[in-house]
């Protein structure tokens, strides 16, 4: 017999199989011998009460075979012979797509600006270093792109969760924990994805795809609206009748080139503001109500929004237990961002809180003013850079001090690795962005008692939420709108955000551009 069942635990008893066995049967009533096998279908915490309650979905079975262990099978196939299909960009969207053309029988060949992650890791030492910030491998660009170096986040608010159940059997199938495949809130953490990754690329090579590092999209070759194929930096061309353009929204030459081509492209809202970093203990002790956390529960996380004078003030990408790295791709400015590792055990809560950005807010609504966001973006990132200190240190103020306008006289420790700078935020930042902030700020310390305090510090500048631009496209084919063989992808088409939806795209990518060949 089999039974679906929820229990309402403690920390400890749902922390493992030993614990929460002998609840089950009870609640069951059922010797515990007579349970087979009980297989974790969802978890999630409660910490609506003083006492933080963890939810544990189950399916049981109760004197009958525990079921085989279920296998994900992939048609991956040799496709060293087959029609190639240029991929620019090694990110989520562009592995994925990749793995899915091999499914599909055509053969990828990823071309990507950044190093391999082994590789890419020395050119991140250096920034947390100071000593400098390589334009083409950073947190940003590089194998596994923007996502590597990440929390691993993997939630998506996508509703077609059929689609981001794929994602998750292949990163497990690339060695995820198999705890993705149920965790309502699955993550992988930064010291595990870099392995993830390499482990996608061999899959790719295997089978006869190609990926070649340091080769960077130079521009497209055109012909009769068709694309005819690609040339790279270097000079080299590749003939192709479909590209899958996953470049990722930091690749600003990019949106140049499509520009500077003659290629549509469209404005779109985006969001920027500052992180924030608050003692993890503090986070803990406001979401579980407690002064030191069960040694059961992970660290905690929390999720504001808020809307100030017409405009949505929001987290993003909320880090427990994490770090703020410097996620700038280039010298001159300023780019912040956050990271977990997979315990998520730092001593720091971190968070972007952004403001969000609309078109009529930079004046990019008509055709030739389609970069206004893009450059708003970037003044955003050069004032920050101005403002911090020598390299990548960033600009910072505790957030008491930036809502009541009055530069720090002492900063609290940071996670940010490159150091910070006491620097008047409230002075050199865009007014409406200013303001909003302030307001937010004053509003979450109200849903959330002790949130707004000097313990916490703002580093800036969080610039790098969502494209301010999309590559448009038509939906029925997923490709441009006037390029025929031409699929922008992922989170730089502005179709995407985040590691899971980004993969989701890549995929459905692949599908199209089969689709596309065989006619
Ligand atoms: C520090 C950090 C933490 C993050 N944490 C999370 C998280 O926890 N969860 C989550 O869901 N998301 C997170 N994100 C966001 C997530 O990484 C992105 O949404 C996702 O990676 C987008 O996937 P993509 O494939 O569309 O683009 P990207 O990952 O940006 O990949 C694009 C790739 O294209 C390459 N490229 C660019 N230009 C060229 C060119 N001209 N020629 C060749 N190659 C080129 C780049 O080098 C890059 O590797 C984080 C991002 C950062 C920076």
């Amino acid at each position: 017999m089999q039974k679906e069942i929820t229990l309402v635990l403690t920390p400890k008893q749902a922390s493992s199989e030993e614990f929460y066995l002998p609840v089950l049967a009870n609640q069951l009533k059922v010797a515990p011998k007579r349970i087979t096998y009980a297989q974790v279908l969802q978890r999630s915490i409660d910490a609506r009460q003083k006492q933080v309650k963890i939810s544990l979905r189950l399916l049981v079975y109760i004197d009958a075979h525990p079921p085989e262990e279920e296998k994900t099978e992939f048609n991956y196939q040799q496709v060293s012979h087959r029609e190639p299909v240029v991929i620019v960009g090694a990110g989520p969207a562009g592995l994925f797509a990749a793995l899915k053309l091999i499914e599909l029988g055509y053969k990828p060949i990823v071309i990507e600006r950044g190093k391999d992650v082994n590789t890419r890791k020395r050119d991140i030492a250096a920034i947390h270093r100071n000593q400098g910030v390589n334009p083409d491998s950073n947190y940003s660009f590089g194998e596994g792109g923007a996502g590597t170096y990440s929390d691993g986040k993997l939630y998506t608010r996508s509703k077609k969760r059929g689609n981001v159940k794929s994602v998750l059997n292949v990163l497990s199938f690339h060695g995820a924990n198999r705890e993705i495949l149920v965790d309502a809130h699955p993550h992988i953490g930064t010291d595990k994805l870099p392995d993830i990754i390499k482990s996608i690329r061999q899959t790719i090579i295997h089978f006869g795809g190609e990926v070649h590092f340091e080769t960077a999209l130079a521009s497209l070759l055109i012909g009769d609206q068709t694309i005819k194929g690609i040339k790279t930096r270097k000079g080299d061309t590749i003939d192709t009748k479909a590209v899958i353009l996953a470049t990722g929204h930091s690749a600003r030459d990019v949106y140049q080139m499509l520009f500077d081509q003659q290629i549509a492209l469209e404005a779109k809202p985006f969001a920027m503001g500052v992180r924030i970093e608050h003692p993890q203990e503090l986070i803990d002790s406001i979401q579980y109500s407690c002064t030191l956390r069960d040694p059961y529960l992970p660290a905690a996380s929390y999720s504001l929004v808020q809307q100030v004078a017409d405009r949505g003030v929001y987290s993003f990408c909320m880090c427990p237990g994490g770090v703020i790295v410097p996620a700038s791709t280039a010298e001159d400015e300023m780019v912040v961002n956050g990271m977990s590792p997979s315990l998520r055990n730092t001593r720091w809560a971190n968070s972007g809180i952004v403001v969000e950005i609309q078109l009529n807010d930079v004046n990019a609504d008509q055709k030739l003013a389609v970069l206004n966001g893009l450059k708003y973006q970037q003044q955003f990132e050069k004032l920050a850079f101005k403002n911090g200190g020598e390299g990548q240190i960033a600009p910072a103020q505790r957030m008491a001090d930036f809502v009541e306008n009055r530069l720090s006289k002492t900063l609290p420790e940071s996670s940010f690795f490159p150091g910070i700078t006491a620097s008047p935020m409230h002075e050199w930042m865009p007014g409406e962005i200013r303001f909003r902030l302030q307001e937010g700020f004053k509003i979450f310390g109200q849903k959330m008692k002790g949130y707004y305090t000097s313990e916490a510090v703002l580093i800036g500048v969080e610039s790098r939420t969502s494209s301010p631009l999309r590559i448009p496209r038509n939906p029925e084919t997923m490709q441009h709108i006037q390029i025929t063989g031409l699929f922008p992808c992922g989170e730089g088409a502005g179709y995407a955000g985040g590691i899971a939806s980004s993969a989701v795209d890549g995929e459905n990518c692949a599908i199209h551009v089969a689709q596309f060949l065989k006619k």
